[in-house]
């Protein structure tokens, strides 16, 4: 009963990464797959889940927490990661769901962070979204600032930071995005880089992703 059956998608993705990984000369436990399930149900989740996949990533709290405690229950293993924007309010649902928080993104978000960590005893591992494009409409703090805000998560607030995120913005090159990621998170001996969609994992492997963040391959096509 516990075979596990293939998913084709999901099967892709992984051949593409131990070939990515290979090729960069690194370990294949040094890079971690995040199947992103935004918009996809339950119905469409449990397959990935019984081919063997683990971590899965969702961009809006409100939409995680009605879908994954369910599956959560019937799959205690898995590890959920916030990959999305956090907003104050939605700061005690993020922690009492998530695993790992890549969305770490400003003072505010970081004190209420530390003090529902400390009221509700979770401590979900964080890491620090960095806006390397500079775009108005993208979360993130700008490049320059990394390294003031990463210092007052870890002083002001008691935070353990475990590295950097960043989504490159769609019409640029992304290994310049990855480069410059992984160049912060090497000054500030960070480990964790959060890097690589769909369209750019096996670039990010070569440039160090610790995490790839992958939707569209593993389950196709969103809608809308
Ligand atoms: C949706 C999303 C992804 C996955 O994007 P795909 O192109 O579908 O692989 C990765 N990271 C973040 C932050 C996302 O919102």
């Amino acid at each position: 009963m516990a075979t596990t059956l293939l998913h084709p998608g999901l099967e892709d993705v992984l051949q593409n990464i131990l070939q990515a990984v290979e090729e960069a000369g690194r370990e294949a436990s040094s890079v971690r797959l995040i199947a992103v399930s935004k918009t996809h149900d339950a119905e469409r989740i449990e397959p990935i889940i019984g081919a063997g996949q683990r971590l899965f990533g969702e961009n809006r709290v409100q939409e995680a927490t009605g879908k994954w405690p369910d599956l959560r229950e019937r799959h205690p293993d898995v590890e959920l990661h916030l990959i999305g924007p956090l907003q104050s309010n939605k700061v005690k649902d993020a922690i009492a769901l998530f695993d790992v928080i890549h969305s770490v993104d400003r003072p505010k978000i970081a004190k209420a962070l530390a003090q529902e960590m400390a009221r509700s005893g979770r401590k979900p591992r964080l890491l620090v979204q960095v806006n390397t494009g500079e775009e108005a409409q993208k979360a993130g703090v700008l490049p320059g600032d990394a390294a003031g805000f990463v210092e007052q998560c870890q002083e002001e607030f008691g935070l353990e930071i475990e590295g950097l995120m960043c989504i490159p913005p769609i019409d640029e090159e992304s290994s310049l995005h990855f480069a410059l990621l992984a160049k912060i998170a090497g000054g500030l001996g960070l480990k964790e880089l959060s890097m690589g969609m769909s369209a750019d994992y096996e670039t990010a492997i070569q440039f160090g992703a610790t995490y790839v963040r992958i939707g569209t391959a593993i389950f196709g096509e969103r809608g809308k």
